[in-house]
C-alpha cells in the first residue's frame, strides 16, 4: 500500500524499465544489475531479474528497490551468459509481490521469461479469451498475458511469434523476452514506450534507456523503431520488422519528465529537449523577475534555459532531499501534513525580496506546486511566477503513466486563471503543445508523438469504459490459479506489499 502524502500523490508516476543483456564472458545478472540501477527512476517498488546459462532459466524479484533486492550473494545464485531485468511501477494489478517481473512460464521450447514497460489496453478481452482456451493465469499484471501469448506461440519461430503476439495485444509496450539461448526486445507499433539497443566489449543489450549502458560500457546502436524486434543470441544481434508501423507516436512525457536527462531519444538528450523546453517557454510566457527559480531535480534544465533565453539570472530557491525515497519506514500523519517540506527545503537568502520564476515540469492536481509556492512566498520571494514545461494535463493516460482520473486533473476542471489563483501565484504560463515538440523536434513534426495527456488525441483509440485497473478489477473477481507444480515459484520473495515512498 502506498501512503498519501500530497508530494507522491500529486507526481506522475514513472512506468517501468527494462533491459535485455547478452555477454559472452556470463556474468549477465551483474551488468544487469548496474543497469538496472541506471533506470531505478523508472519504477521503484519491484525489480527483478531472470538469468539463462544455455540450460536452466533462474530467477530472482523482490519488492523495493534493486539495492535492497539484490546483493552479492543473490547475484551468485543467478549464473548464465544471458538476462533480462525489470524494475517495476505497477499500473496494472496490485502492487504485490505476484505482480513483480519477468514473468516466468514454461513453453515448447523450455522455460522462458518475458518483463514488460507499458500498459495494454485489451486485457479483459484477452483475458477472457485465454481463461475460455483453459489457460491458467496467476497475476492480475497486463505483463502475464504476454508472457502466456509469447510462451504459446514460440513453436512458430521467434520472429513468428513476436509477430503473431503483437497481432493480439493493444496498447503501449515495450517488452523483453529471455529463452535459454536468447532475448528479444520489441516495441509496440506505435513506439510509445522506448527501447534501444546497445553494443557491449563482449556482447548486446537492450534497454528502456540509453542511460542504462553507460555503467557497464555499452554503447547506442539503434533505438528501435515502432514495431521492430531485436533478436540477441550468442552469434550476435538482429533486426526484424515483427509489426507493420503505425504512426510514430512517442510518449512526450518521456521528454518532459520521466526519462533521465543524460538519455538520448529521437537523436536528442533529454537534458537538451528540457532545456529548450525552457527557451520556448521564455518566449511564450516572458515576465519580469529577479530569478529563475527551478523546482529540483526535474525542472532544472528548463530554468537554465528559460535563464538564457530571458537573462534573468538561474538560482537554486531550494534543495531536494535525495535519499527520502530510499526508505521502507512509513512517515506517520504529521509527517504526511507537512507534505513537500519532507522532500524540499528552501534556501532562503536566494529568494528573498525577489521576485521569482519558478520552474516546474508539470502540474497533475495542483497539490505540490501549491505548497512550493506558499514555501518560496514564506522563504522571503516578493512574487512568485509559475512556469511549467508540460502542456496543460487534461485527459488520463491509458499506456501506462500513472498521473490521475480526469476529475482530478487540475487543468481538466479548471481555467489556467483559476489555477493561478488555487496555486497562490502572480502569474501561471505552461509552455504549449506545438512549444514542447518543437524543442524536442527541431524541425516541429507533431506527429511523431502521443500528446493525449494533452489533446485528448489518442493515437491508439482507447475503449470508452476503460479504467487503468479495469483488468484487476475482473481478475479479482475471476478465480485466481496456482502455479502449476515443478515450475519455478512466483511468490520467490516474501509477500509483502510495498510500504516504501516511491520517488515522484
Ligand atoms: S497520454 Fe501522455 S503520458 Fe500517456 S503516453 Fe501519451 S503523452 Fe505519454
Amino acid at each position: 500500500m502506498q501512503h498519501q502524502d500530497s508530494w507522491h500523490s500529486d507526481r506522475i508516476k514513472e512506468e517501468c524499465g527494462v533491459t535485455g543483456i547478452y555477454t559472452r564472458a556470463g556474468g549477465a545478472a551483474r551488468l544487469s544489475f548496474f543497469s538496472l540501477f541506471a533506470l531505478q527512476h523508472r519504477g521503484q517498488e519491484s525489480a527483478g531479474l531472470a538469468v539463462s546459462d544455455g540450460d536452466k532459466v533462474h530467477m530472482h524479484r523482490g519488492m523495493g528497490l534493486v539495492s535492497q533486492v539484490f546483493n552479492e550473494e543473490i547475484l551468485e545464485t543467478l549464473p548464465g551468459d544471458l538476462a533480462i531485468g525489470h524494475n517495476r511501477y505497477s499500473t496494472t494489478g496490485a502492487s504485490a509481490i505476484r505482480n513483480a517481473q519477468p514473468i516466468y512460464c514454461t513453453s515448447s521450447i523450455g522455460d522462458i521469461a518475458v518483463a514488460h514497460n507499458g500498459n495494454l489496453i485489451n486485457t479483459a478481452e484477452l483475458r477472457e479469451e485465454m481463461l475460455a482456451a483453459g489457460e491458467h493465469l496467476e497475476t492480475t499484471a497486463d505483463s502475464e498475458l504476454i508472457a502466456r501469448l509469447i510462451s504459446n506461440s514460440l513453436h512458430l519461430g521467434v520472429e513468428n511469434a513476436v509477430s503473431h503476439v503483437m497481432k493480439k495485444i493493444k496498447g503501449a509496450y515495450s517488452v523483453v523476452v529471455l529463452t535459454k539461448n536468447m532475448i528479444v526486445g520489441f516495441r509496440d507499433p506505435w513506439g510509445i514506450r522506448p527501447m534501444t539497443v546497445g553494443k557491449l566489449e563482449d556482447g548486446w543489450m537492450v534497454a528502456s534507456e540509453t542511460c542504462a549502458f553507460g555503467p557497464i560500457g555499452g554503447k547506442v546502436v539503434h533505438e528501435l523503431k515502432p514495431g521492430e524486434a531485436a533478436i540477441i543470441d550468442r552469434d550476435g544481434m538482429r533486426l526484424a520488422q515483427a509489426s507493420k508501423t503505425e504512426r510514430p507516436a512517442m510518449c512526450m512525457f518521456e521528454f518532459i519528465y520521466f526519462a533521465r536527462p543524460d538519455s538520448v531519444m529521437y537523436n536528442t538528450t533529454l537534458y537538451g529537449a528540457r532545456e529548450r523546453m525552457g527557451v520556448e517557454l521564455a518566449a511564450e510566457h516572458p515576465v519580469n523577475a529577479d530569478v529563475v527559480v527551478p523546482v529540483p531535480d526535474s525542472g532544472i534544465p528548463a530554468a537554465l534555459g528559460y535563464s538564457k533565453a530571458s537573462g534573468i539570472p538561474y538560482t537554486e530557491g531550494m534543495t531536494k532531499s535525495r535519499y527520502i525515497h530510499r526508505t521502507f519506514i512509513q512517515p506517520d500523519q504529521r509527517m504526511r501534513e507537512r507534505g513537500v517540506q519532507m522532500k524540499l527545503s528552501p534556501i532562503a537568502e536566494h529568494v528573498e525580496g525577489k521576485s521569482i520564476v519558478l520552474v516546474d515540469d508539470s502540474i497533475v492536481r495542483g497539490t505540490t506546486t501549491t505548497q512550493i509556492v506558499k514555501m518560496m512566498r514564506e522563504a522571503g520571494a516578493t512574487e512568485v511566477h509559475v512556469r511549467i514545461t508540460a502542456p496543460p494535463i487534461k485527459y488520463p493516460c491509458f499506456y501506462g503513466i500513472d498521473m490521475a482520473s480526469k476529475g482530478e486533473l487540475a487543468a481538466a476542471v479548471m481555467t489556467v486563471d483559476q489555477i493561478r489563483d488555487h496555486l497562490g501565484a502572480d502569474t501561471l504560463g505552461y509552455l504549449s503543445i506545438d512549444g514542447a515538440v518543437k524543442a524536442v523536434e527541431r524541425d516541429f513534426t507533431r506527429n511523431k508523438f502521443c500528446l493525449a495527456c494533452f489533446s485528448g488525441d489518442y493515437p491508439i483509440p482507447v475503449p470508452k469504459n476503460m479504467t487503468k485497473m479495469a483488468f484487476e478489477e475482473t481478475a479479482k473477481s475471476g478465480e485466481m490459479t496456482s502455479f502449476q507444480k515443478g515450475q519455478i515459484p512466483l511468490f520467490d520473495a516474501e509477500e509483502t506489499e510495498d510500504s516504501s515512498v516511491t520517488e515522484e
